[in-house]
């Protein structure tokens, strides 16, 4: 359903930082924007007949936002009509994203149009329905889940996150049945782990269900076959 950009956590520099993409005509919806995003986006020809770009932030560490504002910048300035904003950004108010975007000299409003959104709200974008959920992630920085209604699908996209609400455990008590769930799954597995380890995730959610989870922001010790073993899927990076 989505596609990726990168698949990788922080420091996976072979996988990229999690980024996630959809388009539909000349429209695309991007999920983060992490610090090496933009030079996959530009160096895969990702823009080609891309008109406006919807672009949706789930938390500021840098693996998520670090290369927005050159994407921003470059969207205005290099990419179809210059000097038109091409770029809508959409965010829960908390995560202060005009406050630092400011600080990288972009003019919200102006370089790119910012949407301040309201957690547990859906919003109706040109061509899906997004709605924020916090998610718990670390302590320093508000962290959001998405979830995503598009062309009849409904998607859950944990962002970055240590935890999985219930009603993906258990959706034959929840009003919400998802096709697809992604979500932050790595190898390493301590106390106090920010993200859901592999072992946590296989504790959490019952066989029966792992086909429609999806594993994403992989570290490098991730095995993929183990995953795929316990009947999870994980995603690929795709252009
Ligand atoms: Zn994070």
């Amino acid at each position: 359903m989505l596609k990726f950009i990168g698949s990788g956590s922080a420091f996976n520099t072979k996988l990229g930082n999690n980024a996630a993409y959809y388009k539909v005509g000349n429209q695309m919806l991007l999920i983060d924007c992490g610090s090496n995003i933009f030079h996959r986006i530009k160096e895969n020809n990702l823009l080609e007949g891309i008109e406006h770009i919807h672009v949706l932030i789930t938390h500021t560490h840098a693996d998520h936002v670090g290369s927005l504002a050159d994407f921003i910048f470059y969207s205005y300035y290099g990419h179809g009509e210059m000097g038109k904003p091409n770029v809508s950004l959409y965010s829960v108010h908390d995560v202060k994203i005009e406050e630092l975007l400011t600080i990288n000299g972009i003019i919200p409003g102006v370089h790119c149009l910012t949407k301040k959104c309201q957690s547990d709200t859906q919003y109706t974008l040109n061509f899906c329905k997004v709605l924020f959920e916090w998610s718990s992630h670390v302590k320093e920085l508000p962290s959001y889940s998405i979830e995503l209604y598009i062309d009849d699908k409904l998607i859950y996209y944990t962002g970055d996150t240590n935890s999985l609400k219930a009603s993906l455990r258990n959706p034959n008590e929840s009003n919400k049945v998802y096709d697809y769930v992604y979500v932050d799954t790595c190898k390493a597995d301590y106390e106090g782990n920010v993200h859901l380890s592999l072992r946590k995730l296989s504790e959490l959610v019952r066989p029966e269900l792992r086909s429609k989870f999806w594993c994403m922001h992989l570290d490098e010790g991730f095995d993929r076959q183990e995953a795929e073993m316990l009947g999870f899927n994980v995603v690929t990076n795709e252009f």
